[in-house]
């Protein structure tokens, strides 16, 4: 026996749906790839949804067809996002940093039908094109433009037909469990995996991530994700700003610390999310420019491990409250996010601030436990560390194209994270599995040596990694990037470490270098650093 409600499927365009009928007059601002601005709301991104949706039909693109995107964070971006997804096929999203041979391995792999490229992307498709093999139609998004059709063959514009489509396209009703967008893993190691979002399980995790103690997008709130829109669905911003009718600022290819600092100010941004990377852009940009962010009230981060001074700077300086966060592309990817509970709230500052570097707890709608290498769960005593993992309402259950389940017998998905979880579920992620030192079978943490010669005001940036050893088997050393114009010494790094961690975990050497390898989604290539310096404790070669 059923219960006697309505039932509606959940679907991505029920989300676009309500922003047109109850907040078309609600902006959305766009930097264009030539950088200047587009301003729009929600009722035309809702009919050129339609128009987009349309004008595919007519084109032929199949049902259930996986369309690319090579785009930065702008309007017809979201278009798309809405009016692919929206009419049965499915956004692909692809991060313009991998190599030519991720983007043909990926592009093929996933089969997509359409490619809708911005400007800047233009080169990369041309050059790639003949590898293509499924692509049946490259769509410039913009206007109409001679040069650019001379690069590609049979070149299409997507303003062109947007106005071939109907605005009033009516959505197909959609079961809540096909398919509506498609992400891949950056492929540090192996060939990248796609994981397909539902219908469902981005509806669900844009109602969900956006409670109060969640992202927490109002209809008052004026959003900007820096967080590219082909990373992870901008973690899901474009779909929760919709259902929310918040003000959407959308900031193209821009993405220096002084253009950020200014369009916050211009378009009086109240809430953004973005890599930490980003946040120290935005940082030195402030500082730079005089500028105060004044109309910021919180920020999000995540991605990679988060700087501990950040959050006092943003507080101390700009009154911004950063708000961390964790989650992975098959995490959809909101996995934790850190709020504190009524318990805390009568701790000091500093307290406050300790208990929210760690990256959280999850929502309503995700669980986390922690595994030894045998599988048993460990206790939640914010000490013992173990293997993280997963299951949720918008948690991948298998790669795209491959048959076998991707979770453990029980049904959880292994996140390749180390971390602790407290009492409360709080969770600190101490490393991913493969970076962890293991030296003579104990564990050290790369983060937490990391954010020790991050704190040296010599110190710019620090990779620590684990470095093959005689008798300890790996030991820990440092790569450290220096402040420019200093000159900091080895002995003095690593005389920061002492008392802070245990004698046995302080590193063997800290060895200066430029810069660090950074992979597509901005994160620190280790095991490239691995393949350079694992020796060096053997050799004696800091290569
Ligand atoms: P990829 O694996 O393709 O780099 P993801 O963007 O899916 O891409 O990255 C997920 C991983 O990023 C997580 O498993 C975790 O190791 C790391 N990560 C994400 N957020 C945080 C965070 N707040 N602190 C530390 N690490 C994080």
């Amino acid at each position: 026996m059923f219960g006697t409600m309505m039932t509606q499927p959940l679907t991505i365009s029920s989300l676009i749906a309500h922003a047109q009928i109850y907040h078309s007059g609600t902006e959305v601002v766009s930097v264009e790839t030539d950088g200047s601005v587009d301003r729009s709301n929600w009722g035309t991104v809702g009919a050129n949804a339609r128009r987009l949706a349309s004008a595919l039909d007519a084109l032929g693109v199949d049902a259930g067809a996986r369309c690319g995107t090579i785009a930065w964070n702008n309007r017809r971006h979201l278009e798309i996002y809405f009016g692919v997804a929206g009419s049965g096929r499915v956004t692909h999203t692809i991060n313009p940093r991998l190599t030519p041979e991720q983007m043909i391995y990926i592009i093929n792999h996933a089969e997509d039908q359409v490619m809708f490229l911005d400007r800047t992307f233009l080169p990369v498709a041309a050059k790639l094109g003949a590898h293509l093999k499924s692509v049946r139609h490259f769509i410039l998004m913009g206007p109409r433009d001679e040069e650019a059709a001379d690069m590609v063959e049979g070149l299409l514009f997507y303003d062109e037909l947007l106005e071939t489509g109907s605005p009033d396209f009516g959505w197909p009703v959609l079961d809540e469990n096909a398919p509506a967008a498609l992400c891949y893993t950056s492929g540090t190691t192996g060939n990248p995996k796609g994981v397909q979002y539902t219908h469902r399980s981005t509806v669900l995790h844009s109602i969900a991530g956006n409670q109060p103690d969640g992202i927490a997008i109002s209809a008052r709130d004026v959003v900007m994700p820096v967080v590219p829109m082909f990373h992870v669905n901008a973690w899901g911003v474009p779909y929760i700003a919709a259902q929310a009718g918040a003000k959407l600022v959308l900031p193209g290819p821009q993405l220096d610390g002084e253009s950020l600092a200014k369009l916050i100010d211009a378009e009086q941004v109240t809430l953004s999310l973005g890599v930490p990377t980003i946040w120290m852009g935005l940082l030195a940009g402030l500082e730079k420019t005089g500028r105060t962010a004044a109309s910021m009230t919180r920020t999000v981060v995540g991605g990679s491990a988060l700087p501990p001074s950040m959050i006092a700077e943003f507080r101390d300086k700009y009154d911004v409250d950063l708000i961390h966060a964790w989650g992975m592309t098959e995490t959809s990817p909101l996995g934790t996010l850190n709020q504190l509970l009524q318990k805390h709230t009568s701790l000091g500052v500093d307290e406050q601030a300790r208990l929210r570097e760690g990256q959280g707890r999850p929502p309503y709608g995700v669980e986390l436990r922690i595994v030894d290498d045998a599988g048993a769960e460990l206790p939640r005593d914010g000490k013992t560390q173990g293997e993280l993992q997963i299951r949720g309402l918008w948690i991948v259950e298998s790669y795209f194209g491959q048959d076998k389940s991707a979770l453990t017998e029980d049904g959880w998905f292994d996140t390749g994270d180390v971390a602790t979880i407290d009492a409360d579920g709080f969770m600190i992620i101490r490393d991913r599995s493969k970076d962890i030192i293991k030296s003579g079978g104990e564990w050290i943490s790369t983060v937490e040596l990391e954010n020790i010669a991050i704190s040296h005001p010599q110190i710019a940036n620090a990779a620590a990694i684990a470095a093959r050893h005689k008798k300890w088997d790996e030991r820990p050393i440092v790569l450290a990037v220096p402040v420019a114009g200093t000159n900091p010494s080895e002995v003095d790094i690593l005389a920061a470490y002492e008392g802070k961690v245990a004698s046995w975990q302080v590193p063997d050497r800290v060895i200066f270098v430029e810069e660090l390898p950074i992979g597509a989604t901005g994160k620190v290539l280790k095991n490239k650093l691995r393949e350079i310096y694992g020796d060096v404790l053997i050799d004696g070669t800091d290569a």
